[in-house]
């Protein structure tokens, strides 16, 4: 008889999701504030329990470290906070037709019963993004001496990039950047601009990133560090 079921999905009495397959060892993953077990087929539901146990303190620290990136996403709501070139904005919701604008330091949208408020704060941003990171690629362009290069610049929301470089000099970038700091944007701009003289990650394509970014090595630990800060779905 073939079994054609070959991942076992079990949820245990002790908190966590084990996962079977032809692997041959055990191993611990915190995906999303949940623990996973992923094991080989053959092991026992004790045997699993023993090596979770042994490993609590690095389960412990790891969920502690989900929850609290999950406590510093940008929160959707009246009173909610996010960053925006870096600095932290807080929405407040008003009654109105619906829009979004700049009051002080708070960002404000006007809403109606239908008003899909994510959306409309999705749409804010992207206009945002577009503005302000279009007029830094050609200004960085022309420091770098490859405006010419650029073929097409879009934005798009990816989940394992902030930017994007073709062979064809078109380049692509996450739209969510616009809440990092300006030094931030501006080294993933020149990272992605970099690609237009080096499409690989050589030591020459470091070089010239290093020339127009000598703190680029900072920027990138932030992205690293404060990156879950800006998705806020
Ligand atoms: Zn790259």
């Amino acid at each position: 008889m073939t079994v054609l079921c070959t991942i076992i999905w079990v949820m245990t009495a002790f908190g966590y999701q084990i996962k079977r397959s032809k692997r041959k060892t055990i191993g611990l993953y915190v995906i999303d504030g949940e623990l996973e077990v992923r094991a080989p087929r053959y092991c026992t539901l004790g045997e699993i329990d023993s090596f979770v146990v042994e490993q609590q303190d690095w389960v412990e620290n790891k969920l502690e470290e989900s929850a609290k990136k999950a406590s510093e996403k940008p929160v959707l709501e009246d009173g909610g906070t996010f960053l925006f070139l870096g600095k932290q904005r807080q929405l407040r919701y008003e009654t109105g037709s619906p829009d979004v604008y700049e009051l002080g330091d708070d960002i404000i949208i006007s809403r109606d019963l239908f008003t899909d408020i994510e959306r409309l704060f999705e749409e804010w941003l992207i206009s945002e993004a577009r503005l302000y990171i279009t007029d830094r690629i050609f200004e960085l362009a022309d420091t770098m001496d490859c405006a010419d290069l650029i073929t097409d610049v879009a934005f798009r929301k990816t989940k394992s990039k902030w930017g994007h470089c073709t062979e064809k000099g078109k380049l692509q970038f996450n739209w969510l950047i616009i809440m990092a700091p300006p030094v931030v944007i501006d080294y993933v701009i020149i990272h992605e601009l970099a690609h237009l003289f080096h499409l690989d990650h050589s030591k020459a394509f470091w070089a010239k990133v290093a020339e127009y970014c000598k703190d680029h090595k900072e920027h990138r630990r932030w992205l690293n560090d404060n990156g879950h800060k800006l998705w806020f779905t």
